[in-house]
């Protein structure tokens, strides 16, 4: 098939791209195609509190009533948690640095503002959008990306935008270097007890517990619903539970505890953040191609921010893209970097992340040296910063820790595997082959410490014959937490089908 644009990835940046191109006056017709691998458009995972700057400037007369589970935000804290036995468990902070505010955002289900988005989209008849299609690579001919592949399909087209997040398979493709610094986001969304007193729009942001280096969220959707979550860093090393297991003893923290208790799971998931942030930054354009979103090196690791930072690298590429056309330059790497490059190195997004470029350093030396870094660089613009560089994975099992039992409720603290078959209904398709593979069997079994299998979020590996773990395509949420735990570099994380069947996420 022949199309004049194909996307790869339905996230907010591809939704910012598309939707500053249907707002374009005078465009001739094009014909653009967006492929996303999950089974519905916004069937992904993020929090969501953001401050949305590009979103609502894009989106002037965005009406919150219209998207289900948005709401602005009417409280903000950052709170200290501290083991629940100390005598004062949780320390609400009595300031929050300019850099983290949140004050003037919305508070939303990232799944439902991008059916809302999409739907807006192909509403104008700009763009189709096909959920359940993952690209399996780009077609690359002399040194040109001239379109994707799918499965049983090649897509032609002058201009592939690759939007795939965090750890797309072909934005890896297409890039010259990688991401070193990690973390898996895993939240649930839950509907809380009546007995609930949180307002709409309340945004907690906590840190300590359960473990030092574990920051936390709780943000309040309307109708008594809130989003529940953590992010397990890779400068943790070597985790002592897997981050489901983080995530209930974070929710039964006392602080949190007594608005969750008597609430019920409604949906949960997980996925991989780029922690790297513009440190990490890939080849951004070539000859028919450009890069957009997380996986462009976005997301603001000191704002804690990349729903918005994702979108506007979007809308600066549609800037430039309908510059190019209306000018009726050809989709080359040069003409890019001018339309689209030229424009994002003299934003906002550039200018904040470079404060941020170093501010998570000093995580590497250790909590405290890593919060001081984070002021640091927040107070300083990024003048002044902790430096510090990601050790290599740890190559032996963390030390056994005592953690109290789980008080199974059957409604919102659930095993696993119930997680996996009430909250994240997990499905995996039939007709596709494993999209986790592990490449050379004889390394796996030297690898004393399979971390892939510590770090699965779905307990889609495991422990497998011979010591080579074994993948479950049907437990598989795709937060692609198994391809940089792998120490070996031998573990194939590609596009799949299927996974997590909730747009709440
Ligand atoms: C638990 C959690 C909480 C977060 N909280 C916040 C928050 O409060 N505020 C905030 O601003 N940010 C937050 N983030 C970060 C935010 O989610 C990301 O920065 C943002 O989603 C990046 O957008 P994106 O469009 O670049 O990529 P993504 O959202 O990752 O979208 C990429 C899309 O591409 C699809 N895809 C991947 N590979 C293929 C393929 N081969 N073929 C077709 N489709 C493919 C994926 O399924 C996905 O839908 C959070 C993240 C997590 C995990």
């Amino acid at each position: 098939m022949e199309v004049d644009i194909v996307c790869v990835g339905f996230g907010p940046a591809t939704a910012g791209f598309l939707t500053a191109i249907s707002q374009a006056p005078g465009l001739p017709p094009l014909q653009i195609v967006c492929y996303e691998r999950a089974d519905d458009i916004g069937f992904g995972v993020s929090g969501v509190v953001t401050r949305a700057r590009g979103i609502r400037a894009s989106l002037p007369g965005l009406d919150l009533d219209q998207i289900p589970m948005a709401t602005r935000v009417t409280s903000e804290k950052v709170v200290y948690l501290r083991p629940p036995s100390r005598a004062r468990n949780a320390i609400d902070l009595p300031y929050i640095p300019p850099f983290l505010r949140k004050h003037d955002g919305i508070v939303m289900s990232i799944g439902q503002f991008l059916q809302y988005a999409g739907g807006q989209i192909m509403g104008a008849g700009v763009a189709q959008i096909w959920p359940g299609m993952p690209v399996s690579e780009a077609i690359v001919e002399d040194g040109r990306v001239c379109g994707v592949r799918l499965a049983g399909m090649d897509v032609r087209a002058p201009l592939t935008i690759v939007g795939d997040g965090p750890v797309g398979a072909v934005g890896r493709q297409l890039a010259d270097s990688e991401p070193k610094e990690w973390a898996v986001g895993m939240k649930m969304v839950v509907d809380l007890p009546e007995s609930a007193t949180l307002p709409a729009g309340t945004v907690l942001h906590t840190f300590g517990y359960p473990e030092p280096g574990i920051f936390g969220f709780l943000y309040v959707h309307p109708g008594n619903v809130a989003s529940v979550g953590i992010f397990v860093p890779s400068w943790m090393q070597a985790p002592t539970q897997t981050a489901y297991e983080y995530l209930q003893h974070f929710m039964l923290h006392p602080y949190l505890w007594r608005h969750l208790q008597g609430g019920r799971l409604r949906s949960w998931g997980a996925k991989s953040l780029n922690e790297a942030g513009r440190t990490a930054t890939p080849l951004l354009v070539g000859d028919g191609f450009a890069r957009i979103g997380e996986g462009s090196g976005s997301t603001n690791v000191l704002t804690g921010s990349g729903v918005d930072e994702a979108w506007t690298t979007g809308v600066q590429l549609a800037e430039g893209v309908i510059e190019l056309l209306r000018e009726g330059k050809p989709l080359t790497r040069e003409n890019l970097e001018t339309a689209y490059l030229a424009r994002r190195r003299a934003s906002w997004l550039e200018t904040e992340a470079q404060a941020a470029a170093h501010a998570r350093d000093g995580f590497h030396h250790g909590l405290l040296p890593g919060l001081l870094g984070m002021a640091l660089a927040g107070f300083s613009n990024g003048r002044v910063a902790l430096r510090g560089k990601p050790k290599p994975l740890s190559d032996t099992p963390p030390p056994p820790r005592e953690w109290p039992p789980i008080p199974y409720d059957g409604r919102l603290l659930v095993s696993h595997q119930d997680a996996l078959l009430m909250g994240g209904k997990v499905q995996a398709p039939g007709g596709f082959e494993d999209h986790v593979r592990f490449l050379d069997p004889a390394v796996c079994r030297r690898c004393g410490y399979q971390r892939c299998i510590q770090m699965c979020s779905g307990q889609a590996i495991a422990a497998g014959d011979g010591a080579v773990p074994s993948f479950d395509r049907e437990k598989c949420v795709h937060c692609g937490a198994c391809l940089w735990n792998c120490r070996h570099g031998v573990l194939a994380f590609q596009a799949g089908a299927g996974g997590l069947h909730s747009s709440e996420n």
